[in-house]
């Protein structure tokens, strides 16, 4: 059994992670400041013997006791109306606490993990995105805070292993979906599945041809974690490539839901990536890594999550 510091542990991706860790009877410590987090994500660990809850922001100095394994750094804001709300947040998610995660990774002599993303290749004019792949983001755009911070980790644990012999694992995470998104986060699926279940029309943006790849949280916790116990050390896609069109996906979720909804048009908003889709030819040789849950089925279990809770509050 093994100690685990997960930042952003009481975020989405994050929760699903440290519940996965807790269940195989290892020690998780969350740092979370509940900024897009909740404790709700943790009820099914909070009481746990092995867990333990840091409320704590990750760009300002903690102190875990104790031996560490593994420091997995998850903490941010990941939503395109975060980047609005929270853009400073982002920034220092991706700096001050990456800086931070990895000095503790060092003093406690544990493998580093970082959450890094699709955005790293911006509005790709390559595809499929494979690692090798170097982006096209647009610095100052308003996407910036959120793909800028995150290559800047990147630079950052790439200079740990460089210069102070940090043992790192790099994931750029795919879009990814399932219970415990935030209904009010304003990415596609809690929107849609929200809009759905009020009977209201999904609101397309744009034409809505710009695609995207869903991958289901359970798939993802598995790569990560593969990619945390491998010994490749460079960065790793981890994500569906089944790429669907935005209207697609909006047609899926109508069919589970209620076949008699309807699509509105929304604004495009500014700098919407057109098309993206992990080649994980990498995940698949290194890690033996695959999808397993199919979009039918993922989304079948995302929807009946959103009306749990939605009977739970009524
Ligand atoms: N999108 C949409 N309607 C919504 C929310 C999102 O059409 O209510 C589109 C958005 O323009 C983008 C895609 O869905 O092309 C995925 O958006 P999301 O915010 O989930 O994440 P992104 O991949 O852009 O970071």
């Amino acid at each position: 059994m093994a100690k685990y510091l997960i930042t952003g542990g009481a975020g989405f991706i994050g929760s699903h992670l440290t519940e996965r860790l807790v269940n195989e009877g290892h020690d998780v410590v969350v740092v979370d400041n509940l900024v897009t987090g909740s404790v709700e994500n943790l009820g099914n660990v909070i009481k746990e013997p092995g867990f333990e809850f840091l409320e704590s922001d990750c760009t300002e100095p903690y102190e875990v006791a104790g031996p560490v394994d593994y420091v997995l750094h998850l903490a941010s804001p990941a939503s395109p109306v975060d980047f609005r709300k929270l853009p400073f947040e982002i920034l220092k998610a991706g700096s001050d606490g990456t800086f931070i995660a990895c000095e503790l990774a060092l003093e406690k002599g544990a493998r580093f993990l970082f959450a890094s993303t699709s955005e790293v290749y911006g509005d790709p004019d390559v595809h499929p995105q494979s690692e090798s792949y170097r982006g096209n983001v647009k610095t100052t755009g308003p996407r910036a805070v959120y793909d800028e911070a995150k290559r800047f980790g990147e630079a950052t644990v790439a200079a740990y292993q460089r210069y102070r012999n940090l043992d790192p694992r790099i994931v750029r995470i795919f879009n990814t979906y399932g219970p415990r998104m935030r209904p009010g986060d304003g990415r596609i699926i809690p929107n849609f599945i929200s809009q759905a279940l009020a009977g209201e029309p999904l609101t397309v943006y744009g034409d809505g041809d710009q695609t995207r790849s869903l991958c289901y949280v359970s798939d993802m916790v598995e790569g990560i974690l593969r990619l945390l116990y491998s010994d490749y050390t460079r960065p790793v896609n981890i994500g569906n490539p089944d790429e669907l069109k935005v209207t697609e996906i909006a047609k899926l979720i109508i069919s589970k839901v209620n076949p008699e909804l309807e699509t509105i048009t929304e604004p495009l908003p500014e700098d919407d990536p057109k098309r993206r889709r992990p080649d994980i030819t990498l995940a698949r040789q290194v890690l033996g890594w695959d999808v397993t849950v199919g979009l039918d089925e993922g989304l079948g279990k995302t929807v009946a999550w959103f009306r749990e809770r939605i009977a739970a509050s009524v």
